[in-house]
C-alpha cells in the first residue's frame, strides 16, 4: 500500500503546524447537519461540514487516528490519505468519502486562516464577487414549518396553484432561481415500482410547470427535481412535454446508476437535464461528463470528496461545456464552503439553498446580516471560509449532550 503520510521536512517554521485533534457535532435542522472541527498546535482550528445523516461523525473520529500529527496545509495529500487509509472500509465511495469531505473542507478553512487568505484564493482565485443561489421549494405544508409560508392541506399541496403561489413568494424574497419537486405522491397511484407515468399523469405535471412558469415569468429561472423515479420512456415523454417552458433544468429524471439511459434521455429532448448529487469522487463523474449525459452537473461538495475534488469535477465539466451547479442541503458552514468553490470555478451556475423552513439557519453564524441577500451570497474576504459558528445557538439544536464530541 502506498504511504501517504508526511515525507516532507522542508517547511518554513511559520507553516510547520500539526493537527492535534478532531471534534464533531450534529446539529438538527431540517436535516442532521454533520459538523467537524480540526485543531492544531498553532492555536487555530478549522471548521467543515459533511452531507447530512447518520454514521458520518463516527467515521470522522476514526480518521483522527491518522490525521493527528500531520501538517493540515497538505490538504490534497491528506484527502488522499483519508481515502487510502479507509480503502478497506469503502473509502473510494459512499459515506466514508462523505466523512472525508467535511474534514477536507475544515482543512481548507484552516489553511486560509493559517495563511491569512480567504479559501477561494487557495482554490485558484475568484471569477465573481457573489454566488447565485437557487432556492429549493415545496408546495406542501409538510415543508412550511415556521417559515411564514402559506400552508396547504395535503390534498391541495400538489395542485398547480399551490406551486405557483409558493414560487411567487420566493421571487418576492429576491430569488431569481427556484426549484420544486415534480415527483408527487400521485406517481404511486398506478404502480409504484415500474417508473411509468400515464399520459394523464404527465399532463398533470405539465400543468404544474405551466402554472409556475406563468407565475414567475421572466423574474426567475425554474428547475424541477424528479428524484430518479422514471423509466426511460416516461422520462423522455416528460422532458419533451416540458420543452415549451425553457426550464433551468430537469433533475434526476431516471435512476442514477445507468449513464447510457441518462444520455439517451438527454439526446431526446431540448430540456436541459441535471444529475450528480449521489456520485462520489471525480471517477464517478467522468463518464457522465465526457459522454454528455447531462447538461448541468450537480455534485454535492460535502458528499463527493470536498472542495478540491469538486473543482476537479467542475474542470472536467468545463472541458465539456457543462454547467456546474452544486447540490447543497447543508447548514451555513457547508453552504459557505460551496460559495468559495462557486467563486473559484468558471462554469459555476447556481448553488442550492435547501433550508427556507429553518428560521434559525442564519442564527448559526455570528454575523450581523443574513447570509443570502437578493438571492446571492457575497464571497467573504476574511481568512478561511469566513464563518464563525454561534456555538450557543448551535448547542440549542445539537443532537446529544453539548455541542462538540
Ligand atoms: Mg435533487
Amino acid at each position: 500500500m502506498r504511504d501517504y503520510s508526511n515525507h516532507s521536512t522542508n517547511r518554513a517554521p511559520a507553516r510547520d503546524v500539526e493537527i492535534t485533534g478532531i471534534d464533531t457535532a450534529v446539529v438538527e435542522g431540517n436535516f442532521d447537519w454533520n459538523l467537524v472541527r480540526v485543531h492544531t498546535d498553532a492555536g487555530v482550528s478549522g471548521i467543515g461540514e459533511s452531507y447530512r445523516g447518520g454514521g458520518v461523525t463516527g467515521i470522522m473520529e476514526y480518521m483522527a487516528e491518522f490525521l493527528v500529527g500531520e501538517n493540515p496545509l497538505d490538504v490534497e495529500r491528506l484527502f488522499r490519505r483519508m481515502v487510502q487509509e479507509t480503502s478497506g472500509h469503502g473509502g473510494t465511495t459512499g459515506k466514508v468519502v462523505t466523512a472525508a469531505s467535511g474534514i477536507e473542507i475544515a482543512l481548507w478553512d484552516l489553511a486560509g486562516k493559517l495563511l491569512d487568505v480567504p479559501t477561494y484564493q487557495l482554490l485558484g482565485g475568484k471569477y465573481r464577487d457573489d454566488v447565485r443561489i437557487y432556492c429549493d421549494l415545496h408546495a406542501g405544508e409538510a415543508y412550511a414549518v415556521d417559515s411564514g409560508y402559506t400552508a396547504y392541506s395535503d390534498e391541495a399541496a400538489y395542485r398547480p396553484e399551490a406551486y405557483a403561489e409558493t414560487a411567487k413568494q420566493a421571487v418576492a424574497m429576491g430569488f431569481d432561481a427556484i426549484k420544486f419537486d415534480l415527483d408527487t405522491p400521485s406517481d404511486n397511484d398506478q404502480d409504484p415500482f415500474n417508473g411509468r407515468l400515464s399520459g394523464a399523469a404527465i399532463e398533470e405535471k405539465r400543468e404544474i410547470v405551466a402554472a409556475v412558469d406563468d407565475a414567475v415569468g421572466d423574474a426567475a429561472e425554474v428547475a424541477f427535481d424528479c428524484h430518479w423515479d422514471y423509466s426511460i420512456d416516461t422520462a423522455k415523454r416528460l422532458a419533451q412535454a416540458l420543452e415549451p417552458y425553457g426550464l433551468l433544468w430537469l433533475e434526476d429524471v431516471v435512476p442514477p446508476e445507468n449513464i447510457t439511459a441518462q444520455r439517451e434521455v438527454a439526446r431526446s429532448t431540448s430540456t436541459p437535464l441535471a444529475a450528480g448529487e449521489n456520485r462520489f469522487r471525480v471517477h464517478e463523474f467522468s463518464d457522465m461528463l465526457y459522454e454528455h449525459a447531462v447538461d448541468v452537473v450537480t455534485p454535492d461538495p460535502t458528499t463527493c470528496g470536498g472542495l478540491a475534488e469538486s473543482r476537479a469535477i467542475a474542470n472536467r465539466a468545463e472541458e465539456n461545456y457543462i454547467t456546474f451547479s452544486p447540490h447543497n442541503v447543508c447548514g451555513p458552514v457547508g453552504t459557505m464552503a460551496c460559495v468559495h468553490l462557486g467563486a473559484s470555478v468558471a462554469n459555476f451556475g447556481y448553488l442550492e439553498y435547501h433550508a427556507l423552513e429553518v428560521d434559525w439557519w442564519d442564527d448559526l453564524l455570528v454575523r450581523a446580516e443574513p447570509l443570502i441577500q437578493d438571492g446571492r451570497i457575497e464571497v467573504p474576504e476574511t481568512p478561511g471560509l469566513g464563518v464563525e459558528l454561534d456555538e450557543t445557538v448551535a448547542a440549542e439544536h445539537a443532537v446529544g449532550d453539548g455541542l462538540w464530541n
